[in-house]
């Protein structure tokens, strides 16, 4: 049996995989079994943030688990710590705490506004509400949260206290506080698996200012749109949101497992001893890979990141075939007359890696894509749309 015949008889089938595997890379560009070479524009969702085997990144990997791979979390290492200071510091939140996905940096979040709401406004203040369409993960908990109806089913019943309510309509989430006790509300500044839809700006004004009055956590999920992909090192930066907690995951470590939940002043230290715990949390491989990335989101980076997108809004907005372009940074979703699938099968065949959302082609590109990679692939996707 070749590669693919072994996965598809022993992994579970959870995937809709392409007939494709990848045997290595560099940068920007990835290698199939064949030897072909393909433009990679998905960076394993957002993951990869410098690309495949990165130099620096490779270094700082190297370097640590020749030191000391894994400890408990019962002794200090330094790369945890001084991973929590360069987050602190970047972002003016107070602690953090890892894990290892954006799932579970969401649980987290989720427990610190559950806790923060039990204690000052009483037990049955517990619910967290999301927005419809929105994504936060894959466990039982995060499911509830995900706003969308399709992926419940089957699985029930999932963990309650969950309200969804349409993004953009801030009367339904004040109409819901007149009935319900709001714990928390729980944001993604651009929803990524749902389309790549950023969200209203009047909305967010409203929603900000609202929180606040009502003493409600407010939880921004920036698990993909975090550390760097929007431009800004977080999106809610851009937005100029003032969020109790925010979740990260995906691109953290640069292609390593690694969450973080980031709480602010006000709910610093509701989480005590035992509230909660990780055995792989903080990780010093993990924590010494996203010290790396972090240390390279500088300003001249971020720069170069909107400089991208764009050059790519310029490129493919009002071209043959494309009937709109959305997101930040780079995280771009592209609304294309042909089936978006279709297009990302063209690209493949091309040799550009494209990803979906809903009905959209996305593109999230390493942050440091080269701008003739870049400009190669914007072509080919500019064909395999017209
Ligand atoms: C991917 C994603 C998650 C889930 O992250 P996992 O690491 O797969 O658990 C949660 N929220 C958002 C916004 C995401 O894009």
């Amino acid at each position: 049996m070749n590669i693919i015949e072994i996965d598809q008889k022993y992994v579970a089938g959870t995937y809709k995989r392409f007939p494709l595997e990848i045997v290595s890379g560099k940068g920007s560009v990835v290698k199939d079994s064949a030897g072909k070479e393909y433009i990679d524009l998905g960076s394993g969702i957002a993951v990869t943030s410098f690309g495949i085997a990165d130099d620096e990144w490779q270094k700082a990997v190297t370097e640590q688990i020749g030191k000391v791979q894994h400890m408990s979390n019962l002794y200090y290492t330094e790369p945890c710590a001084k991973l929590a200071q360069i987050l602190c510091e970047r972002t003016g939140m107070k602690k953090v705490f890892f894990s290892n996905s954006g799932a579970e940096a969401n649980e987290c979040a989720i427990k610190v506004a559950r806790k923060y709401s039990a204690e000052k406004k009483g037990a049955d203040c517990y619910t967290i509400v999301t927005l419809k369409n929105s994504f936060h993960g894959r466990t039982l908990t995060t499911l509830a949260a995900t706003g969308q109806d399709h992926f419940h089913e089957l699985f029930q019943p999932l963990t309650p206290g969950f309200v969804s309510v349409d993004a953009g309509d801030i009367g339904q989430l004040k109409k819901l506080a007149e009935t319900t006790k709001i714990a928390g509300i729980m944001i993604e500044c651009v929803q990524g698996e749902g389309g790549v839809i950023p969200l209203d700006m009047e909305y967010v004004k409203e929603l900000s200012s609202f929180v606040k009055e009502q003493d409600i956590i407010l939880i921004v999920d920036e698990v993909q749109t975090g550390n760097g992909r929007c431009g800004t090192l977080y999106a809610y930066q851009k937005l100029g949101l003032k969020p109790d907690v925010v979740s990260t995951a995906k691109g953290l470590a640069g292609g390593l497992p690694m969450g973080a939940t980031m709480m602010s002043e006000k709910v610093e230290n509701v989480l005590g001893f035992g509230d909660h715990g990780s055995t792989f949390g903080g990780n010093p491989v993990c924590a010494a890979a996203a010290i790396s990335i972090l240390n390279r989101i500088d300003d001249q980076l971020l720069k170069e990141v909107q400089e991208k997108s764009d050059y790519i809004f310029k490129a493919l907005e009002g071209a043959k075939g494309i009937e709109s372009v959305t997101g930040l940074g780079l995280m771009i979703g592209i609304k294309t007359e042909k089936p978006a699938g279709e297009v990302v099968a063209a690209c493949m065949e091309k040799g550009v890696l494209c990803l979906t959302a809903k009905d959209k082609v996305r593109l999230l590109p390493a942050l440091n894509i080269p701008m003739e990679l870049l400009e190669k692939a914007v072509e080919i996707i500019k064909e395999a749309a017209a």
